[in-house]
């Protein structure tokens, strides 16, 4: 049964991209105005930090994602970084996220000074899970006379709670912010995965005080390496201040009033971007169709595909399926790289990493069932 499924499933990615070749899990296509853009801010010059581009680039996703709006960054991780900051992260403080996730988000948080608290995530979102963080805050956090919520035990701020909607889909951003709200912690959405994917008809990334989008070569789109920060016009303009080494607007003066960071996007990456977004709409559409049909492939099998929530519509930027056990999850990892079909297991759980291990964690048994489990498809959209 298990090998018959593995074939089939070898035969089917072999056959959607017409290859016999090596398959990646995804690479980027580029079918648009890539080139007409990028060749336009060479022969601009203004291919660094200033240009029409990256206001473009801004404008056209602040206006897709329905966000006030959004600030470009170098890459996701500084957007994360940024946007930890203009949520009020500081030294010494915690911050509540999920172990099954990629080690960007828990390396921004570090770079705040602060720490991470593991929570556990849901099996049918695989993002961070809203009963698991209450009941860990109920066990462990109370609110101060400010109104601020502190792990009762050290005295440390819980200043935010950075969710991650993984592989596009949305984590419970409902039961997240009434979570939130009750506690008093800033919420912050590691959407950069989630590109296109709408919980309840709104954009991921427009629920909390800010959010992080990220371009790099695997995503949905790419910019080559870039990033968005998406906010409320306020936090935007704090964002582009302290993105721009907080440099105060002048004619020829060097003023800056606070240490900030170099974290702008290129103009000639904000070109590869314009280009990108206008093709977002297909992209969307090729791997919807693309997810139907590994859905319908392991129907009846003892896979089980990991589908979009309900109320959701997720972008499907990374397919995955899990597996019944490590043993088989082992085989089907076996089997597809070794007949040229790109697979991989999840990221191993931040909690197991040697910079990580030691940070406060409430119980993480799906985590752990799902980082056993889980095996990523090839998922790119189909090259020109
Ligand atoms: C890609 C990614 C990031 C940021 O990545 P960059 O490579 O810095 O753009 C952050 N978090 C998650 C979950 C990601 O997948």
């Amino acid at each position: 049964m298990s090998e018959v499924s593995v074939n089939r499933l070898v035969e089917f990615v072999k056959a959607h991209y017409g290859t016999n070749e090596f398959i990646p899990l995804h690479a980027p296509v580029f079918r648009g105005s890539e080139q007409t853009y990028v060749a336009n801010t060479i022969a601009s010059t203004f291919v660094s930090s200033v240009g029409e581009y990256v206001n473009r680039f801004e404008q056209d996703m602040a206006t897709y994602t329905g966000a006030e709006a959004a600030v470009a960054t170098v890459n996701g991780t500084a957007a994360l970084h940024v946007g930890l900051r203009l949520a009020g992260v500081s030294q010494g403080d915690l911050v509540i996220t999920q172990a099954l996730t990629f080690v960007a988000t828990c390396n921004a948080i570090h770079y705040c000074g602060a720490e991470p608290v593991f929570i556990d995530v849901d099996e049918f979102t695989l993002g961070l899970s809203p009963g698991a963080m209450e009941s860990w805050l109920q066990e462990h956090a109370s609110l101060d006379g400010s109104g601020a919520c502190i792990e009762r035990e050290t005295g440390r701020k819980i200043a935010a709670c950075m969710p991650m909607h993984t592989f596009g889909h949305p984590a419970d951003l409902a039961g997240l912010v009434e979570v939130c709200e009750r506690w008093s912690i800033p919420l912050v959405e590691d959407a950069a995965e989630s590109l296109g994917s709408f919980y309840q008809g709104r954009h991921t990334g427009t629920f909390g005080t800010v959010a992080a989008l990220s371009f790099n070569g695997n995503k949905i789109i790419t910019t080559g390496g870039g990033g968005m920060i998406l906010s409320g016009a306020e936090t935007a303009r704090r964002a582009k201040h302290l993105t721009t080494t907080a440099k105060k607007p002048h004619p020829y003066e060097y003023v800056h009033d606070e240490v900030g960071y170099n974290y702008r996007l290129p103009n000639i990456n904000a070109a590869l971007g314009v280009a990108q977004l206008e093709q977002l709409p297909d992209f969307l559409a090729e791997k919807r169709a693309l997810a139907d049909d590994y859905r319908q492939l392991f129907r009846g099998t003892e896979f089980q595909f990991v589908d979009e929530p309900d109320g959701c519509r997720s972008n499907f930027w990374l397919n995955a399926v899990l597996c019944p056990d490590e043993a088989s999850r082992n085989h089907l990892l076996e089997m597809t790289n070794a007949n040229n079909v790109m697979t991989r297991p999840v990221w191993q759980l931040m909690c197991d990493l040697p910079m990580y291990q030691h940070c406060t964690r409430g119980e993480l048994n799906t985590s752990r069932s799902i980082a056993q489990r889980l095996v990523n498809l090839p998922s790119s959209v189909k090259p020109a």
